[in-house]
């Protein structure tokens, strides 16, 4: 780990935290290096540094030793409990606390914590999703402490819990959690940047990938929240008349904060801070009431923990101030949903960007391999990032003209691309000083930082020094797209770090041999580049023709994982086994049809129970006033009988719906095999689920709003004072 991550610890505690300098707290509830410098004993903190280092296991001398000083530590901060910390394949945390107590020699309390309880927990696993990895014989994993990762202290209402991040893993070593693999990827990635470096003369030591998650999110008023089961249940609402306003006056995008707002956003940064989260930006997102948070980007595994506890904190200060937080990808049909850029680049131990062009020609063809290999990689493997980001609430956000379309494409910006380009055609063939001078690439950096005109709507951009996915979903874990994008560029630098050897076998100097590698690199990428609009309706006929793939939800995203180019890819370079990876194609699987069988029967009660029952009820209050008119001599207008006819229809044709999903779930159920059980859900029932929708969105429109049972988009969407 690199310097840079060592969290300060400042004077604590600070009465008013929003009112001292970040830096005197930041990092002050986190067991960090700097913590551990100053309280393990030298050759303890010395072994416990060489053990991360070299990816050891942890002896059990030093594992006690670092256990006392955490639990010390801790309590002197006012922890009761600690707890394992992991990330099971739902995509969410896992935590189970224990307390430190226990009973002493004569039968007081004491707190106590061991190494062994450091270093390895056994929650009882038969409940997470394993993909069948654990028969049910040994239906337990246990979580492994990741020492990479600072053990940090939440804050709960009434008190403290240590929570230390861990691996989860299943008895026979098997990944159970989505941690393991991005370690595993890091560390492939490194190694082959590693071996490219070599090449160009330079032994970096390890190289770490790295992260800069923007989170959007919606929050909404807590009690209009607890109104609507399908926020609270699905996350998002599954019904809804479009409101009068929604974002079309686009007054909300980088507007001033609404102080209830601010208030919330001020809160959570101080929390995140306090965990050694390094917010950075926040700010007013497209879409009536959605927000954005960025960090400083960080190693791609903390920054993966970070966003997983980032999202944990937006919810609990959320909830201190009754709001809740939306981190669901689309939450309101035809009002913009949420992603979460992952920015994306590689650097040396030291802090050199590879994603950056250089100072000199020669760091400037080290930056063109670099940048082939990212080509490369998502140009081979697209399919697969696409895949990564597929799920239930992400189809309905791709390829909606608000965020990128379902096909991976990469955008250079024009400068780059002139280069790249020009190169592909072969003007660098001899790679003279002066072909490198004529075509600009001694002045690079200048070109990149000038170029990095933002298309908006490629899902995936070079901009500036890094590569921003754009396609990642709101509510993911990041380590699922982060692994994939590891292993799909580190197999590409392999395989162009090959091609160099090979050209300088047969005589070339290193400049012409990388430069005939770049080329033909460019030459075999240039289908995956596209700096046009994405959004157009032209393009996805465009890629087409280009051949790119494009899997249009994630029924069809789901087939990628079982290719065989991809089963290589990941047990080649060691990041998931045969078995790794169809149990996770499994619970992948099993996740969505999960989603889609919650939300259509959620659909189903509140059409039943809560808007159908209001729609009769607001059917025989005008019926009864028609009739009510007519008994005392008034004629009713001929616009309330045409109102009441067309409402019924609405409400019969409701009726129908509801039976037809009712169908459709009954028949999918049905299905055991895992394909036709995944197609079942994403066809039909999903179908059955929007027709109903649209049914009862068109009741509400005429619906009395007296009766109408749920709070409207208009009440969820209104701005927050
Ligand atoms: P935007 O204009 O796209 O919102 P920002 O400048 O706000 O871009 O940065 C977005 C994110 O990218 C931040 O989290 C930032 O820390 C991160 N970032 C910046 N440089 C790098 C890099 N070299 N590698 C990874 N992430 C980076
Ligand atoms: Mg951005």
């Amino acid at each position: 780990m690199s310097e840079r991550n060592v969290l300060p610890t400042g004077p604590y505690p600070i009465e008013r935290l929003d009112q001292a300098a970040v830096s005197t707290y930041f990092g002050c509830n986190t067991f960090s290096w700097r913590v551990m410098q100053e309280r393990l004993p030298k050759e303890i903190f010395k072994a416990l540094r060489k053990t991360i280092k070299k990816n050891e296991r942890l002896g059990g001398d030093v594992a006690q030793a670092v256990a006392q000083a955490m639990k010390d530590w801790a309590i002197e901060r006012g922890a009761t409990h600690f707890t394992h910390w992991f990330q099971p394949m739902t995509g969410l945390t896992a935590e189970k606390h224990d307390a430190f107590i226990g009973w002493d020699e004569r039968g007081g309390v004491i707190e106590g914590f061991s190494g062994s309880q450091l270093i390895q927990g056994e929650p009882d696993a038969s409940s997470f999703p394993s993909g069948g990895l654990r028969a049910t014989f040994e239906a337990r994993g246990y979580t492994a402490w990741d020492p990479a990762s600072p053990a940090f202290i939440m804050e709960g209402p009434s008190g403290k819990t240590l929570c230390i991040p861990t691996a989860f893993i299943g008895y026979h070593g098997d990944a159970l959690d989505h941690k393991v693999p991005l370690l595993r990827s890091m560390d492939y990635v490194s190694k082959q940047a590693e071996g490219a470096l070599r090449l160009f003369g330079v032994e970096s030591g390890h190289v770490i990938a790295q992260c800069g998650p923007e989170q959007e999110y919606f929050l909404i008023d807590a009690q209009l929240y607890q109104e609507r089961p399908d926020l609270m249940l699905a996350g998002r609402t599954l019904q809804g008349a479009k409101p009068p306003k929604g974002q079309e006056l686009e007054d909300h995008y980088f507007g001033s904060i609404k102080r209830r707002i601010l208030a919330f956003m001020q809160d959570a940064e101080v929390e995140l801070y306090k965990l050694g989260i390094p917010a950075k930006t926040r700010h007013n997102e497209v879409a009536p009431n959605q927000f954005e948070i960025a960090p400083i980007y960080e190693p791609a595994n903390v920054a993966a923990d970070h966003n997983q506890l980032l999202m944990e904190v937006l919810r609990t200060v959320g909830e201190r101030h009754g709001l809740a937080v939306l981190l669901h990808e689309k939450p309101f049909a035809g009002i913009n949903g949420s992603g979460k850029h992952n920015n994306w680049s590689l650097a040396t131990e030291d802090g050199q960007n590879l994603l950056d062009p250089g100072h000199t020609p020669q760091e400037n063809l080290q930056f063109l391999f670099f940048l082939a290999a990212v080509m490369k990689g998502v140009q081979r493997h697209g399919d697969l990032l696409r895949a990564a980001i597929a799920s239930a609430g992400n189809d309905h956000r791709l390829g909606a003209n608000e965020a990128p379309p379902a096909i991976m494409s990469i955008f250079l910006g024009g400068e780059l691309t002139r280069i790249v380009e020009a190169i592909g055609r072969g003007e660098l063939a001899d790679a003279s000083e002066r072909q490198i001078l004529d075509l600009g690439i001694s002045k690079l950096p200048l070109l990149a930082k000038d170029a990095t005109d933002r298309n908006r709507t490629s899902p995936f951009a070079f901009t500036g020094n890094k590569f921003e996915f754009r396609a990642v979903g709101a509510s993911q874990a990041i380590a699922v797209p982060l692994t994939v994008l590891n292993a799909a560029v580190g197999e590409a630098l392999g395989g162009l770090t090959a091609a160099v050897e090979a050209e300088q076998k047969s005589g070339k100097e290193l400049r012409v041999a990388v430069l005939a590698a770049v080329r033909a690199t460019i030459n075999e990428t240039g289908a995956v580049r596209f700096d046009g609009n994405n959004y157009s309706p032209e393009w996805p006929i465009e890629a087409d023709r280009r051949g790119l793939p494009h899997a249009r939800n994630t029924v069809e995203a789901l087939h990628t994982w079982e290719l065989p180019r991809v089963r290589d890819l990941f047990v080649k370079s060691g990041i998931l086994s045969k078995e790794e990876l169809e149990a996770r194609i499994h619970v992948r699987h099993e996740q969505y049809a999960k989603t889609i069988n919650i939300e259509a029967q959620l659909l189903r009660e509140i059409a039943e129970q809560k808007i159908l029952p209001a729609a009769t009820r607001d059917l025989s209050v005008r019926a009864e006033a028609i009739a009510r008119l007519k008994a005392v001599g008034i004629e009713p207008a001929d616009t309330m009988h045409t109102v009441l006819r067309e409402q019924a229809a609405r409400v019969g044709v409701a009726y129908g719906r509801l039976d037809g999903l009712r169908a459709a779930l009954a028949e999918a159920d049905g299905n055991r095999e895992l394909h036709a059980q995944t197609a079942a859900f994403g066809g039909p029932v999903m179908a059955a689920q929007l027709a109903l929708r649209e049914s009862l969105d068109a009741i509400e429109e005429h619906c009395n709003e007296y009766y109408w049972p749920l709070p409207k988009y208009r009440e969820l969407l209104a701005p927050m004072i």
